[in-house]
């Protein structure tokens, strides 16, 4: 049973993310794990993020949605999680996919605030709708509790039950149009400080400066939330596009594009350089049909450069239309700019495009990242 949960793990790691160009909700982690009434079971347990991240993608109707997860320094020798729970956060921790601090405070609030998130929390925040008055909007304050089929939303504070969107405050927009980095060495949210412990630096892969976390502001300073260091301003962060790809009438992932890094997206493209690997969605026919690398994307002073890397051509869906009248071949070797509401088909059903103007159309059956749970785990509490 240990290697399944491992798998279930794995699954959960790979929705755990500090970028803000794709992380869909902020959570904190001490808070989540002991929910024991999601499931009825230990005092503590991880899988319960991966149940309110289900429960996240049944909501926003997507799979592969991220949360932002803060985390409790006292969390990484929590003796009410298993050893091996401990470290797969202290893996999330030393990879900078959570962010481990030791007096979170109003930490998740403030991330929230600067990328415009949903909290998903049961604290009611009394007393800080002042500070931050989207507290009281619907949707921006989400409770996950047990329902059938799986954690549901209430609110505690603001009303509503779809998680909500905002957008970035200005001091969010301000902060995110630079790169910071920290003095101190091997910092895993503000990385390339430097120097540091050898195995440290021999494992991890500086950090692309594109999706680096929003500092914490402490008198107006741009700090590092780890280690309370006032950060190095290391210029302009590179410009992003968030991208999307559809399959099936579902949006599938949701991907980042920044200048000078060009994106594959196929059947399976390299994935250790960033390629988004589609497989796992196509049908046998699609599967054929599309080649392993089969379109390139790049951002090239703003605008979204799509090339056919394929054997046998994609297709532009021009303003997302899907008339067959309307589709404009795109041959092998072929560049073209994605207009507004443009879209990518590399085979029908198959669509890649701006996150912001692409939607689920069809019916949502989300792929849990529980899929691989025992069923002990998922015991639900006697009524
Ligand atoms: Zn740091």
């Amino acid at each position: 049973m240990r290697f399944e949960i491992s798998k279930v793990l794995d699954a959960i790691e790979g929705r755990v993310c500090t970028d803000p160009s794709l992380a869909r909700a902020v959570v904190d982690l001490a808070e989540v794990i002991r929910w024991q009434d999601l499931d009825g079971g230990r005092p503590a347990s991880l899988l319960r993020l991966g149940m309110v991240i289900d429960a996240l993608s049944r909501q926003m109707e997507e799979d592969s949605v991220p949360v932002y997860a803060i985390v409790h320094r006292a969390l990484l020798s929590d003796a009410d999680l298993t050893s091996n729970e401990r470290m797969v956060v202290r893996r999330w921790a030393d990879d900078g996919l959570v962010e481990v601090l030791d007096h979170p405070g109003d930490r998740m609030l403030e991330v929230a605030d600067l990328l415009g998130l949903p909290v998903l929390s049961r604290a009611r925040f009394d007393g800080l709708g002042g500070r931050w008055p989207w507290l009281g909007q619907a949707g921006r304050v989400l409770a996950p509790v047990p329902g059938a089929g799986g954690p549901v939303f209430i609110a505690h504070v603001g009303g509503g039950q779809t998680p909500a969107t905002g957008s970035r405050s200005p001091v969010g927009a301000k902060l995110l149009a630079r790169q910071w980095r920290c003095p101190e060495p091997g910092c895993a949210l503000f990385g390339g400080g430097g120097g540091g412990g050898a195995f440290a630096d021999l494992a991890r892969v500086d950090r692309a400066p594109a999706g680096q976390p929003p500092p914490t502001l402490r008198n107006g300073v741009p700090t590092c939330p780890r280690h309370g260091t006032r950060l190095g301003d290391a210029g302009p962060r590179p410009r992003t596009a968030v991208l999307a790809v559809r399959i099936g009438g579902l949006v599938r992932q949701r991907f980042a594009l920044t200048e000078n890094q060009p994106v594959p997206v196929g059947r399976a493209p390299d994935a250790t350089g960033g390629g988004i690997v589609l497989g796992q969605w196509l049908n046998d026919e699609a599967r054929r049909w599309v080649s392993r690398s089969h379109v390139r994307f790049e951002l090239r002073v703003g605008e979204v450069v799509v090339t056919d890397t394929s054997t046998n051509g994609s297709g532009i869906r021009p303003g997302g239309s899907m008339a067959e009248p309307d589709r404009i071949a795109l041959a092998p070797q072929q560049s073209r700019v994605l207009g507004e509401g443009d879209l990518v088909e590399l085979y029908p059903g198959v669509q890649i495009g701006r996150a912001d103007e692409l939607a689920s159309d069809a019916k949502f059956s989300p792929t849990s990242v529980m899929a691989e749970a025992p069923t002990m785990a998922m015991r639900l509490p006697r009524p």
